[in-house]
């Protein structure tokens, strides 16, 4: 933990229990080393949520014995589905399942509780801006990156110039409901996967630990009756493939080769669409011992068809810090809107 009286800018990564925060001076160094959570009280409403967020950006100033005025602005990641601008989905989420939350400015309402501005991004827009900026430092805003972070759904984001693309509506990047070839994921006479949001056949409805236990494990089960697997509730079962994996069972090996089949089929997509520099993949999935980690990488990239032209450049790597990775992209995010000129005016008046 480092004091400094340079301007700053603060990172709040909310989250269903916990808020973490960070800080990162104006000449782009982090202060803290480490998770600095608090509460988040997210399912007490939006009036106890803010002041918990409000009790997270004091204790990480407190920490690092820095004073309010040397904050320049804010950046906040919640998980999604909300607007670019921190509107939380008019139909809710899961984190924010009560209905005070529906169509709620969480960015605004903070904005007005800190008199500072506030930077927003989705969770996985977050951590893939980190992984953009964390893997390419000072070339960061000359280069474009996808980043595929696969958790209870499959979250990430797309980066160009160093900046997130968050689309008209706050919608791009939205990889999981990505449709993809199943041909090269599904085995002969595997029901199509399907996706909670509706969709079949999507990246998520594949590459998620909800996959795993509505489309996944029950196929796989079919295959390896006598897994001990079997005898598990379905939501317990799916948590457990990743330690069978890591232990090279068989079945599991399976599951999440599909999973790198289809992370592979989703970076052939973004190769076709927007070409990228680099292609990340996180999540608990790569937060495993070396072996499975690499192997599962390394099969993520064999399915990943690439012109030979994009191979030539083109580089695999695993999203680092995946537990700060939200508080220090949206931490960027605010250092940039700080850093970044006025627009330049219209080419074509009234
Ligand atoms: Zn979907």
């Amino acid at each position: 933990m480092e004091s400094t009286t340079v301007p700053v800018v603060v990172g709040i990564d909310n989250g269903g229990t916990s808020n973490n925060a960070t800080v990162l001076t104006l000449d782009g160094r982090f202060l803290v080393d480490r998770l600095v959570e608090t509460p988040s009280e997210v399912r007490s409403g939006p009036a106890a949520a803010v002041e918990a967020m409000a009790r997270s950006f004091d204790g990480v100033l407190a920490l690092t014995g820095l004073a309010r005025g040397q904050v320049r602005a804010v950046g906040l990641d919640t998980p999604g589905p909300a607007s670019a601008t921190g509107v939380i989905s008019s139909k809710g989420s899961t984190n924010f399942s009560q209905p005070a939350w529906r169509g709620y400015d969480i960015r605004g309402a903070l904005e007005h509780r800190l008199g500072l501005p506030v930077v927003y991004h989705n969770d996985g827009n977050a951590a893939a801006l980190y992984a953009h900026h964390g893997y390419f430092g000072a070339d960061a805003m000359n280069r474009s990156s996808v980043a595929a972070i696969v958790g209870t759904g499959l979250g990430g984001g797309l980066v160009e110039n160093g900046r997130v693309i968050a689309g008209a509506a706050g919608m791009a990047g939205e990889l999981g409901h990505v449709h993809i070839p199943l041909s090269a994921v599904l085995e002969a006479g595997q029901p199509v996967p399907s996706c909670a949001c509706g969709f079949a056949g999507d990246a998520e409805s594949v590459a998620s630990l909800t996959a795993i236990e509505r489309n996944l494990l029950p196929y796989w089960l079919t295959r390896f009756p006598e897994h001990p697997l079997a005898g598990e509730p379905p939501a317990r079962a799916a948590k457990l493939v990743r330690g069978y994996g890591e232990r090279g069972d068989e079945l599991a090996r399976e599951i999440f080769a599909q999973q790198a089949r289809a992370l592979g089929a989703l970076f052939t997509v973004a190769a076709n669409f927007t070409d990228p520099h680099a292609y990340f993949v996180g999540g608990g999935v790569v937060e495993t011992a070396p072996e499975f980690r690499d192997w599962f990488l390394a099969t993520v990239r064999e399915h990943t068809m690439l012109r030979a032209e994009q191979a030539a450049l083109a580089t695999f790597a695993l999203v680092p810090d995946r537990d700060m990775a939200g508080a220090r992209g949206v931490a960027l995010a605010a250092l940039e809107a700080v850093r970044a000129q006025p627009a330049p005016p219209p080419l074509v008046g009234d």
